[in-house]
């Protein structure tokens, strides 16, 4: 079975009102850009994947595919993924670094053709997978009690801060009052998003740039909090200070979103620079590559939590990655209302993948593949350039 053609559409999706990530120096943003890729076999099956596409990278990504993607896929047997996933290694170094949706995209239309969810074809078994609410926005601390029992009344059983204050004491004014609201059974996560030099800032745009004396100081006083993870609390090329920091920190670090490409990862691992790694199938690496990575952690006694702040189809990869892999405890789940909320992030997508308002759990679609329909009518409405 051929690749027929690799097709894809940037939309835009506007915000209910303008949304300041903690870790953008660019402000608030108002709307959310993201792309919808399609692979068409020659069969008629069609795989579809999509992820987040910040900072104008959008329109590059599109070019890339009908520059390059396509002329390097079209023709290609679809089931030779790994000939494939080196063709996207090529287009990352040389071309556009994180072309990895295009795989997804593939693995999907792999999925279908075989009839079986993704993450049974890789051999796992979770057929659901524990949902944390990944926060965006640093909020004052008595208005981000009041988010945090939200969620918690909503079915979650998890949920991620991110701290991006002037000192340490304004961090963990915020992370103490979410602890003591929400009680010692909600697992309590915390992101400082120090790993990407154009993050490090503050939301009012100065910079932010954490020592490594503020990592540790931060990750000892966030032990008292029993927070379960700080993540990305140093520069993701700092191997030395990270493995240093991972050993003398009394909660787990975690980190790896921001890494690009298999032997990033490897080294990372290599160098114990984690407790936590966190790769994302739409940002780090071609998908299937990831869920072996996911068996070299788990052989170092490492944990994996994949990334996934992302759109409705690109938490549909994260999806199944989690659950093919020999344990993932959480799925991050995007989740700050009342911008980020499935009405926005999974607009693409005909049945949104929710939460389970009892237990936190997503479950695993049945489906082959992702096991996600589009919605078409939504994406042609959205849709702002097509290639
Ligand atoms: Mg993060």
């Amino acid at each position: 079975m051929k690749i027929r053609d690799v097709r894809a559409s940037l939309i835009e999706i506007p915000y209910p009102r303008p949304f300041v990530p903690s870790w953008a120096p660019e402000g608030a943003h108002r709307t959310m850009a993201a792309v919808v890729v399609e692979v068409e076999t020659d069969s008629g099956v069609v795989g579809v994947s999509g992820g987040d596409m910040g900072h104008g990278s959008g329109p590059l990504l599109l070019a890339t595919i009908r520059d390059v993607i396509r002329p390097l896929l079209v023709g290609h047997d679809l089931f030779a993924t790994e000939h494939i996933a080196n063709r996207l290694r090529y287009v990352a170094q040389y071309f556009f670094p994180r072309p990895w949706v295009v795989g997804v995209a593939v693995w999907d239309a792999v999925g279908k053709v075989c009839d079986r969810p993704l993450y049974q074809l890789w051999g796992g078994t979770a057929d659901e997978v524990p949902a944390y609410a990944s926060f965006g926005e640093v909020r004052d601390p008595a208005q981000r009690v009041d988010d945090a029992l939200a969620v918690v009344a909503a079915g979650f059983r998890g949920i991620k801060l991110r701290v991006h204050s002037a000192t340490v004491a304004e961090d963990l004014r915020q992370v103490a009052a979410v602890r003591e609201a929400v009680g010692p059974d909600v697992m309590l996560a915390v992101d400082a998003n120090q790993a990407a030099s154009r993050w490090r800032y503050a939301p009012d745009g100065s910079r932010l740039m954490w020592s490594y004396e503020r990592a540790l100081t931060t990750a000892r006083e966030l032990s008292d909090l029993d927070v379960a993870w700080l993540e990305e609390p140093l520069p993701r090329h700092d191997y030395g200070a990270q493995r240093r920091l991972t050993a003398e920190s009394p909660i787990p670090i975690a980190g790896g979103e921001h890494n690009r490409g298999f032997a990033e990862l490897v080294r990372l691992l290599e160098d114990d620079c984690f407790d936590i790694y966190q790769p994302d199938a739409n940002e780090s690496e071609e998908i299937h590559a990831l869920r072996q990575f996911g068996t070299m952690v788990a052989a170092r006694h490492r944990r994996i939590i994949p990334h996934a702040w992302a759109t409705g189809l690109g938490v549909a990869g994260n999806l199944q990655l989690c659950a093919s892999l020999p344990s993932c405890e959480w799925l991050e789940y995007p989740y700050d209302p009342p911008v980020i909320v499935p009405e926005v992030f999974q607009v693409m997508l005909a049945e949104p993948l929710l939460p389970d308002p009892a237990t936190g759990v997503v479950r695993l679609p049945t489906a082959p593949g992702l096991g996600v329909t589009l919605d078409r009518a939504a994406i042609d409405q959205l849709t702002v350039q097509r290639v």
